[in-house]
């Protein structure tokens, strides 16, 4: 960490932020330029991070060294992290195809999706049984037993799935029926429910809020990481702009950006990303191009009456048409799945 003093500072004011570096059991390295003094401190920079050392009266500046999400930084991890969603492996070359309905809507609707995204290759399925909606009065999802429909489609198919937990207290509930555990955009920063699904060892698909930073969305898997749960996979799925054409913004240079920071697996969602079935397909192939370890595409056999976010869903025969397309883009660039 360099401490930068403002110009002008007093010997009192200098002597202060010293004795408080000490006092942290730090060593300082002052440089005492003609019109600035600039103080390099060794030691356990944690330390001074949990410190509002700007509010000393003196200090213009402090700036970190090192980055402030450690165990998600690609420092701490050269090789890419592979992680095992059941059988299906994401991350260091392999790629999740997720699809499924925004919602699970009834045993027979999710059944005839799943049959057919599975024969498209698709290799986890999704589906919401508690869903985060805008409006109090739209679908809220089938609770428990869309739960349940969800594993027995998903065992069925022989799929693993992915749903979304909103609350810290739907964890264990949840984590009896799912594969893995997903965190939507709106909960990005519901940080006890990160430290909640942290305890566990399932999966957590991580969505990037919609005003959230890249940052942002790394300090958040550092928080699932840093209470022991080492899988998560990271989902870029759009932020909100001034543009109003789409849903979202997609961010797709995230991808190879967060590539460079971070050791975590990262996936895109065009379907939450733009909101429109007719940009869906260019931007499924770009996230492959762009070196995401999957896409996540929403899915549903009747659009016109889903339940929840019918407007962006691909009917199956386009999702296969899709996949066809991403089957010869993953050769291309050498993944597997
Ligand atoms: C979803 O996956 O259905 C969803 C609500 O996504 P997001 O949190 O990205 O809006
Ligand atoms: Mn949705």
């Amino acid at each position: 960490m360099i401490i930068v003093l403002k110009p002008g500072t007093t010997d009192a004011e200098f002597d202060h932020v010293i004795e408080r570096i000490h006092q942290l059991g730090l060593k300082p390295h002052i440089s005492k330029g003609e019109h600035r003094t600039i103080i390099g401190v060794i030691g356990d920079e944690s330390k001074m991070q949990a410190q509002p050392l700007q509010a000393i009266a003196g200090v213009e500046q402090v700036l970190p060294i090192m980055k402030p999400f450690k165990l998600a930084s690609r420092e701490f991890a050269k090789k890419d992290t592979i992680v095992e969603v059941g059988k299906v492996k994401v991350g260091g070359g392999h790629l999740a195809m997720i699809a499924g309905p925004c919602a699970v809507e009834s045993r027979e609707i999710l059944d005839e999706i799943a049959g057919s995204i599975k024969k498209s290759g698709a290799n986890i399925l999704r589906g919401g049984a508690f869903k985060p909606r805008t409006s109090p009065y739209s679908f809220q999802g089938l609770g428990e037993d869309g739960l349940k429909i969800l594993r027995e489609i998903g065992d069925k198919h022989d799929m693993p799935v992915v749903t979304e937990v909103m609350d810290p207290r739907q964890v264990p509930l949840i984590e009896r029926y799912t594969d893995m555990f997903q965190i939507g955009a709106r909960n990005m920063q519901n940080f006890d429910l990160l430290k909640e699904v942290g305890q566990s060892q399932k999966p957590v698909l991580l969505k990037r809020g919609m005003s959230a930073t890249v940052k942002d969305l790394l300090m958040s898997a550092e928080y699932v990481l840093a209470e022991g749960n080492p899988n998560v996979v990271l989902c870029e799925r759009g932020v909100r702009s001034f543009e109003d054409s789409r849903r979202n913004m997609l961010d797709m240079s995230a991808v190879p950006n967060v590539k460079g920071m971070s050791h975590l697996p990262i996936i895109v969602d065009p379907s939450h990303a733009t909101g429109r079935p007719d940009l869906i397909p260019s931007m499924a192939y770009a996230s492959v191009a762009a070196g995401a370890d999957g896409v996540h595409i929403e899915v549903h056999s009747c659009p016109e009456k889903a339940l929840s976010d019918g407007p962006q869903a691909l009917l199956p025969p386009k999702y296969a048409e899709v996949m066809k397309q991403i089957r010869k883009l993953a050769e291309m660039f050498g993944k597997k799945y």
